[in-house]
C-alpha cells in the first residue's frame, strides 16, 4: 500500500501544493490533503496554537489535527530562504517544533529544512533527502524532481495570466472551473496580502467573490510579475526581510507609483508581526498618491461577513464616485 503523505491545506499549501503533488505522485507516494478550513477546523487550531500566535498559524495547527490518524507522514519543511535575499517569517521557520511540541500522537514529520544560502544546489538536495524515504533510486528521485518543478512553473504561469490558486490547480488536472458570480466589471482593485490569508476563503471572509459580485475585477500578488516586483524600490534603509511580505509591499509601491488600479486593498492578519510594518509602510505610501484610494482591512478568527461586506460595498461605492467624478470634471 502506498505511503501517505499529510499537507496541510493552508500556508505553503497556495504557492507550491501542485510541485509537492507531483513530486510525490511520482514517488508512488498519495498526497491526502486537509479539507478546506472551516470552524471547526478554525476552532481546533485556536484551542491547541499560542494564544498570541497570528489566524494563519492557528489555522495551520487546525489542518494538522485532521490529518492526524490519516496519514503515515506529515509535510512541514523548515522553509527558510529559496531566493538567496529574503526569509520567511519566523513563525514559518519555527513550525516543525511548534507542531511537534504542542501536539500528541501525530505522524512522522517530514520537517527537511530549505536554505539555498546554506550551498549550492540545496532545493535539490532537500527534495533528495525527501525522496530517499521512499525510494532508493537517485534517478527516480532526480526525475520527480524535475517534473515537480515543471508543474511549479506551468502552476504559476496560470495564476499570473490570472486564475486563482484553487483554479489553477483544477486547471492543471483539466478540470473545469466555476466561474464566480460577476457584477458587470467597471473597477478594478489590487486586493495585497498572504496568499494563505487572500486566497482561503473562510480566513478571507470570501472577500475575492464579494468584491466581484461588485463589479470589482481583482488582481492578486500571484498576478504581479517579479519583473515589477524588483524594479520597485522601498524608501527604506533595507528591503523588508521576510519574503511574502517584501512582495507585498514592492507589489503596492508597483501600483501606487504606476497606477493601473482604481483602489488598493490591503489584506492583514490580527497577531501578524511583520504586517504591522507593511501596512504601516503601504499607509505612507497612499498618504503620497491620494489618487488611489487605500484601505487596510484586518480580519481575525471573529471576522464575520455583514461587517466585512459593508466595509466593502462601502470602499467600492466610494471608489467608484471618485471616479465618475474625475471622469466628468
Ligand atoms: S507573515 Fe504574518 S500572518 Fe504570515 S505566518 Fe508570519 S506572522 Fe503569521
Amino acid at each position: 500500500m502506498a505511503a501517505k503523505v499529510g499537507i496541510p491545506r493552508t500556508l505553503f499549501y497556495y504557492v507550491y501544493y501542485p510541485m509537492i503533488e507531483t513530486f510525490f505522485k511520482e514517488l508512488g507516494v498519495e498526497t491526502v490533503t486537509s479539507h478546506k478550513t472551516s470552524r471547526k477546523i478554525l476552532d481546533d487550531g485556536v484551542r491547541e496554537a499560542l494564544a498570541d500566535a497570528c489566524v494563519p498559524v492557528k489555522v495551520f495547527f487546525g489542518h494538522v489535527q485532521a490529518l492526524k490518524g490519516k496519514v503515515d507522514f506529515l509535510f512541514i519543511p523548515r522553509v527558510v530562504c529559496l531566493n538567496g535575499k529574503t526569509i520567511y517569517c519566523p513563525k514559518f521557520l519555527g513550525l516543525p517544533d511548534m507542531i511537534k511540541h504542542s501536539l500528541d500522537g501525530l505522524p512522522e514529520v517530514i520537517d527537511t529544512r530549505i536554505d539555498v544560502r546554506d550551498e549550492r544546489f540545496a532545493i535539490w538536495k532537500a527534495f533528495y533527502s525527501i525522496g530517499r524515504r521512499f525510494s532508493n533510486s537517485k534517478t527516480k528521485i532526480l526525475v520527480a524532481y524535475l517534473k515537480a518543478k515543471k508543474t511549479l512553473k506551468k502552476y504559476q504561469k496560470l495564476m499570473l495570466e490570472g486564475l486563482t490558486p484553487e483554479e489553477a490547480m483544477l486547471a492543471l488536472q483539466h478540470k473545469k472551473q466555476r466561474a464566480p458570480k460577476t457584477g458587470s466589471i467597471s473597477l478594478r482593485f489590487a486586493v495585497l496580502g498572504y496568499p494563505y490569508i487572500v486566497h482561503d476563503n473562510y480566513i478571507s471572509v470570501n472577500m475575492l467573490d464579494k468584491l466581484k459580485s461588485l463589479g470589482v475585477e481583482v488582481i492578486t500578488l500571484e498576478q504581479v510579475p517579479m519583473r515589477w516586483i524588483n524594479k520597485a524600490k522601498l524608501k527604506i534603509p533595507k528591503d523588508m526581510f521576510w519574503t511574502f511580505s517584501d512582495r507585498v509591499l514592492k507589489s503596492s509601491y508597483h501600483f501606487f507609483e504606476n497606477g493601473g488600479v482604481d483602489g488598493i486593498i490591503h489584506l492583514t492578519a490580527f497577531g501578524c508581526g511583520p504586517d504591522s510594518m507593511v501596512d504601516k509602510y503601504m499607509e505612507l505610501k497612499s498618504k503620497e498618491h491620494p489618487q488611489i484610494p487605500f484601505m487596510s482591512i484586518t480580519i481575525d478568527e471573529h471576522s464575520g461577513e455583514a461587517g466585512m461586506f459593508t466595509r466593502l460595498e462601502a470602499f467600492v461605492d466610494m471608489v467608484r464616485r471618485k471616479k465618475e467624478a474625475m471622469a466628468d470634471a
